[in-house]
C-alpha cells in the first residue's frame, strides 16, 4: 500500500516536473489544467520541486484581471548532462544544463592511432577534461553517441564497421571507473533523431525520420512521440537494407547495401576510379591522396559532369531507400543529415523527387523536408538529452 502511495507521488512529480520542462514558463493554474492534478497537490509538489532546487518562480503572468500568478521555470544550473559522440575520426562532447542549453563543447581529432586503447583513453580523457571544474554531484551522466551497435543495458559497444578491430568494448564501464557518473550507450542515428525531435527541426513532431549521411548511413525512427529502438537495438539500419543486384560488397558482409553504394566511402571509391580510366574531372587525383565530401559536393557545384554524373546515382539509390522507410514508417518530416547539404540544393532536390515518385503518394502527400540545423552537434546533443529524459522521468530523482 505505501508502496503504492510513493509510486503515485512519484508519477505526478515526474508528470508536473516535465510539463514545466515543456511549457515554461507557466503558472500553477495552467499546470493544473494540462496534468489534470488537483490544485492542491500541484502546490505541494511544487514545494518540494522548489526546495530540491529544481523549479524557480520567475516573473508574472500576464492577465488582465485577478491576482497574477507567478511563473514557475526550470532550474536550469542545478544540474548538467554529459553527451558525447565518437566515430574513427574525431570526438565531440558538451555539457548542457536541464533547460538542454550548451554551456561548453569540445572538439578532438582521433589522429593515425585507431586502437581500441587508444580511442578509449581519448574518448575518456575528452570527457573528463570538459566536465573538469564541476562538481560530481551536479552531474547527471554522461550519454554516449556510438558509431555502430550497442548493448545499451551492459554499456557495450559491441562493433562498429567504421573503426578497425572495434568489438566488445566496455565503454560504460570503462567510463564509469574513471569519471565516478553513470553512462548510457546509444546508437548515434537514434541520438540524432532524439535531439531533432526535443531541440531541432522535428520539435513538437511525433512521427520522424532522421538520414544519417557520411562514413555509413542509417536512420533514427520516432514514431508516434517515442523513439523506436527495436527488440535488441538494431532498428533504423537503413544502410544495410538492399537496393541492388549489382553485387557491392559491403562491410557488414552482405552485398548490394545501400551504404555500400551511396555512403561518402562508396562515392569517393567511383570518382576515383573514373578518373583512373581517364574520366575528366576538376577533381584532381593521385593514388594516395585523400578526397573529400565536400570537394565532390563542391565539384558538382561548379558544373563538374563526373561527380554531378556519381552524385546523382547517389541519390537515386538513397532516395529509394528512404522511400521504402516512409512506405514503412509513415513520418510526418525526414530530416536529411546537414552533411547532406553542403552542396547546395541539386543533391536534396534530387532524393525528394525519388521517394515522392516512389513512396505512396498518400504517405508522400503531407511529408515535410528538412535539414538538420543540428549538424554535428546533433549526436553529443541527443545522447545527452536522453540522461536528462531520464532524470525528468524519475521526478527529478537522483
Ligand atoms: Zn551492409
Amino acid at each position: 500500500m505505501l508502496k503504492t502511495i510513493r509510486k503515485k507521488t512519484e508519477e505526478k512529480e515526474s508528470l508536473v516536473l516535465s510539463t514545466i520542462r515543456e511549457n515554461q514558463p507557466i503558472s500553477r493554474t495552467k499546470l493544473k489544467g494540462l496534468t489534470g492534478i488537483r490544485l492542491a497537490t500541484i502546490t505541494d509538489v511544487v514545494k518540494r520541486l522548489k526546495q530540491d532546487g529544481l523549479i524557480i518562480e520567475q516573473g508574472r503572468e500576464e492577465s488582465l484581471r485577478g491576482r497574477k500568478q507567478s511563473l514557475l521555470r526550470i532550474n536550469g544550473e542545478r544540474y548538467f548532462a554529459l553527451g558525447l559522440e565518437f566515430d574513427a575520426e574525431k570526438i565531440i562532447v558538451l555539457l548542457i544544463n536541464l533547460n538542454s542549453q550548451i554551456k561548453k563543447i569540445g572538439k578532438t581529432e582521433i589522429g593515425e592511432d585507431k586502437r581500441e586503447e587508444s580511442i578509449t583513453e581519448r574518448i575518456a580523457s575528452a570527457a573528463s577534461s570538459l566536465c573538469e571544474g564541476i562538481p560530481r554531484e551536479k552531474l547527471l551522466g554522461l550519454g554516449i553517441a556510438d558509431p555502430g551497435v550497442v548493448d545499451s543495458e551492459k554499456g557495450i559497444s559491441l562493433f562498429s564497421s567504421l573503426i578497425p578491430n572495434w568489438e566488445n568494448v566496455p565503454l560504460g564501464r570503462i567510463l564509469n571507473e574513471r569519471l565516478k557518473i553513470p553512462v548510457k550507450l546509444i546508437g548515434a542515428p537514434k541520438a540524432k533523431v532524439m535531439a531533432e525531435f526535443r531541440l531541432g527541426a522535428g520539435k513538437g513532431i511525433n512521427d520522424l525520420l532522421f538520414i544519417e549521411f557520411g562514413p555509413g548511413i542509417a536512420c533514427g525512427i520516432i514514431s508516434e512521440g517515442r523513439l523506436l529502438r527495436g527488440h535488441n537495438e538494431m532498428a533504423g539500419e537503413l544502410g544495410h537494407t538492399h537496393v541492388s543486384d549489382n553485387g557491392t560488397i559491403c562491410a557488414c558482409g552482405s552485398y548490394g547495401c545501400l551504404e555500400a553504394i551511396t555512403a561518402v566511402p562508396a562515392i569517393v571509391k567511383k570518382i576515383k576510379e573514373s578518373i583512373k580510366a581517364g574520366s575528366e574531372s576538376l577533381i584532381k587525383n593521385s593514388e594516395d591522396e585523400q578526397i573529400t565530401a565536400v570537394e565532390i559536393f563542391q565539384a558538382a557545384k561548379h558544373g563538374d559532369k563526373l561527380c554531378l554524373n556519381i552524385l546523382s546515382k547517389a541519390a537515386h539509390y538513397l532516395g529509394l531507400g528512404i522511400a521504402n522507410a516512409v512506405n514503412l514508417f509513415n513520418p510526418e518530416m525526414v530530416i536529411f543529415d546537414q552533411r547532406m547539404g553542403i552542396g547546395g540544393d541539386f543533391f536534396l532536390e534530387e532524393i525528394k523527387q525519388v521517394i515522392k515518385r516512389q513512396a505512396l503518394r498518400f504517405a508522400t502527400g503531407s511529408l515535410k523536408f528538412a535539414v538538420s540545423p543540428l549538424g554535428e552537434k546533433g549526436g553529443p546533443l541527443g545522447a545527452a538529452t536522453l540522461i536528462l529524459d531520464e532524470f525528468f522521468q524519475s521526478g527529478g530523482r537522483m
